[in-house]
């Protein structure tokens, strides 16, 4: 039903601002609810390893035959999609290898499409939440931050069609701060970025370092599953960053990515600092730098792998 979610509520969480808790007990594992997208986009990198609309991973996707850039599991997946591919379709075929908008400004000509062709006051993806009413932080960022949206802008001026309505430079800096800050980073079983999605419902759920729920994806819906019991009263609570971290560089995180400080428990305790210390101690031979080239070297031979897999595709076809 539009405006609620059954055993869910919106509240306003002391110190957080809103929030959700829940209306009855969850057990461990146990789906709260799941939520489409309001809109997303596959990498650019990922495609024709997955289907544009319904991010199915599988070999010998069928190619948007005008533009050869857009993959599909079948015809109902290109038709289904073709409302949010119109918008690159024409611009990626005239620009060819200089068509190059970030993935955030990909997102952002979807969000304003979407908008331009909703008819109903909510959608499937706002029960609890209007996209408009997602909260920004424009005024906070950084130059560097400032820099990137205005190029982000420059590229939805460039490479997006001129019957796409883009409001005025003041309201594209506030949908660009949205996103920034409530945008979800879409990932595979490999925990490999694969695209970016907004879940207007799910942005709702505030941070804690101690979470009472995990996001997992499934196809391009989110889906909120218990990883502790939780009884009537408790708040919904994710984590935002990884947890590995000891106290200190989470929060340095937390400031620099979402303008907040974390007060959870485990942030005034800092019980786990140790631990956590110790581990990366216990690591200390490898230095960070060596751990990111490692983590490099493994993506980069996956994509190699799955470009040679694509190469091998559109051989075969
Ligand atoms: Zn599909
Ligand atoms: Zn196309
Ligand atoms: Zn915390």
């Amino acid at each position: 039903m539009t405006g609620l979610i059954e055993g869910i509520e919106k509240f306003d969480s002391p110190g957080r601002g809103r929030g959700l808790r829940v209306t009855r007990p969850f057990k461990v594992g146990e789906l709260l609810f799941s939520s489409p997208a309001y809109s997303y986009v596959l990498s650019f990198k990922e495609k024709g390893s997955y289907c544009d609309f319904c991010f199915n991973r599988k070999e010998g996707l069928a190619r948007c035959g005008k533009c050869k850039k857009g993959f599909y599991c079948n015809a109902k997946c290109q038709k289904g999609d073709w409302s949010m591919h119109k918008l690159e379709c024409s611009a990626m075929n005239a620009f060819g290898e200089n068509w190059c908008p970030s993935e955030t400004t990909r997102l952002v000509a979807r969000i304003l499409a979407k908008k331009q062709k909703m008819v109903k006051e909510r959608c499937v993806s706002e029960k609890m939440l209007l996209i408009e009413e997602l909260q920004s932080h424009l005024g906070d960022e950084d130059n560097e931050k400032r820099e990137r949206t205005e190029a982000d802008i420059a590229g939805l001026h460039r490479f997006y069609p001129k019957h796409l309505e883009v409001p005025d430079h003041k309201d594209l800096l506030t949908l660009f701060s949205q996103v920034a800050c409530n945008g979800f980073t879409m990932e595979d079983d490999e925990l490999s970025h694969i695209g970016t999605a907004v879940y207007p419902d799910v942005a709702l759920i505030n941070h804690s370092c101690l979470p009472t729920v995990i996001v997992t994806y499934n196809g391009t819906s989110a889906e909120v599953r218990a990883v502790q019991d939780m009884k009537p009263g408790d708040e919904v609570l994710i984590s935002y960053i990884d947890l590995l971290y000891p106290t200190d560089d989470r929060n340095n995180r937390l400031r620099e990515c979402y303008c907040f400080t974390c007060d959870c428990l485990e942030c005034k305790t800092k019980s786990k600092d140790k631990a956590k210390l110790k581990v990366r101690k216990q690591r200390d031979p490898i230095e960070p730098h060596v751990v990111n080239n490692m983590i490099r070297y493994a993506r980069n031979t996956v994509r190699e792998f799955r470009a040679f897999k694509h190469v091998k595709n559109i051989l075969k076809c």
